[in-house]
């Protein structure tokens, strides 16, 4: 036996869901986002398990795009920030990497460039996220720029929301008028939804690619059940609980003493901690499904352990039973919320020692 810290990865359910994804938001094409290790569930066997079925792949840097293409993906991959410093751009050129330009720097480089090959150009536009992008008063110059380019093979033109997850709020709207508005009469396709924006469909008419994520991995962005109905959950995070005691009333457990037992009560210790990625934060009571059954965490989450309740199996020898902390049971957005996180954080998040079992 060896300690137990598995996450079972789906790889249908991530199909399934990128599926979805794209008949929500059909007939635009959409790029699986797969960067940061495709979203901490490993981007090669991702990658490999949409090879039939995605149109492209986006990632945050060129290492990420490397890792693919040395791993004999052939989609097109799209760089979301496109390149840091202007040796890249001689790989980008040979290997069919999507670029975005965000900023005059990059698009001076890119001018200076001597290349093989002429360069497919997301052009970003900053139209209300103040992260990355040209001003929309900057725009049509930068698109000009770039036109004029033999180094550039097309533009399409891209924008990010800020809050698209928040449906009370009016940025989206706004973010997406000020798009198409700047955009104009300019050539090229478009590009501006995220998870959230493709499962409220916030973008009509004007819309050729769509950039989910999350959603991918079976996580919705969006507190709505009627939208997170169709996602399935990819990724099962397990271990198992290695030891049991009964404590008395009055008796506090795990450091600082944070949880104390109200009355004589049976507690578990399970193989995860902070060093897993299970997050620190986790309150008192965070959600855990041990053997069949709802249980929760008691006190602090330590480097390498937890303790739970295990209250409802008084009777039972527990040692070995399995714990699912977030998967088909337990949502991964449940325990974010207990950790006042984010899913995205958490699933990111598993460490090295973390070992991935895939599913087909
Ligand atoms: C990460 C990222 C996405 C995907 O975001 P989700 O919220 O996971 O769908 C899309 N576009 C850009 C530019 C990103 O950085």
């Amino acid at each position: 036996m060896a300690r137990t810290a598995t996450a079972i990865i789906n790889l249908n359910a991530i199909k399934q869901n990128y599926l979805h994804s794209k008949s929500l938001a059909a007939p635009a094409k959409a790029i699986a986002t797969i960067k940061a290790n495709a979203y901490g569930h490993g981007a090669i066997e991702v990658a490999n398990a949409l090879t039939d079925v995605a149109d492209a792949f986006g990632v945050a840097c060129i290492e990420e795009a490397i890792e693919l293409r040395d791993a004999g993906i052939k989609q097109p991959i799209l760089l979301l920030e496109g390149f840091f410093t202007a040796d890249e751009l001689e790989y980008i050129s040979e290997n069919n990497l999507w670029c975005a330009i965000h900023n005059q720097h990059q698009l001076d480089a890119l001018k200076a460039a001597k290349l093989k090959q002429p360069v497919n150009v997301w052009l970003k536009m900053d139209s209300g996220m103040h992260r990355l992008g040209f001003l929309p008063k900057e725009y049509a110059d930068a698109w000009q720029q770039l036109s004029n380019l033999e180094q550039v093979a097309s533009i399409t033109h891209m924008s990010h929301f800020s809050s698209a997850d928040d449906l009370s709020s009016p940025l989206t709207k706004k973010q997406t008028e000020l798009f198409i508005n700047t955009i104009g009469e300019l050539p090229g396709e478009i590009s501006i939804a995220n998870s959230s924006a493709v499962l409220t469909k916030a973008v009509k008419g004007r819309n050729q690619w769509v950039r989910p994520g999350i959603i991918i991995y079976g996580s919705s962005p969006i507190d709505d059940d009627e939208l997170a109905s169709p996602l399935i959950p990819a990724m099962t995070f397990k271990a198992k609980v290695i030891s049991q005691r009964t404590i008395n009333k009055d008796e506090s457990v795990g450091y600082n003493g944070l949880w104390t037992a109200e009355e004589t009560t049976k507690i578990g210790t399970v193989s995860i901690g902070y060093a897993d990625g299970y997050p620190r934060h986790a309150e008192n009571g965070t959600p855990v499904f041990i053997n069949g059954k709802k249980s929760q965490i008691l006190g602090r989450v330590s480097m390498d352990m937890v303790m739970v309740d295990l209250s409802m199996f008084e009777q039972q020898d527990c040692i070995g039973f399995d714990v699912e902390l977030w998967g088909d049971n337990i949502s991964v957005n449940e325990v974010a919320n207990c950790a006042e996180t984010i899913s995205y954080s958490l699933l990111c998040g598993l460490t090295r020692r973390v070992s991935k079992t895939y599913i087909k």
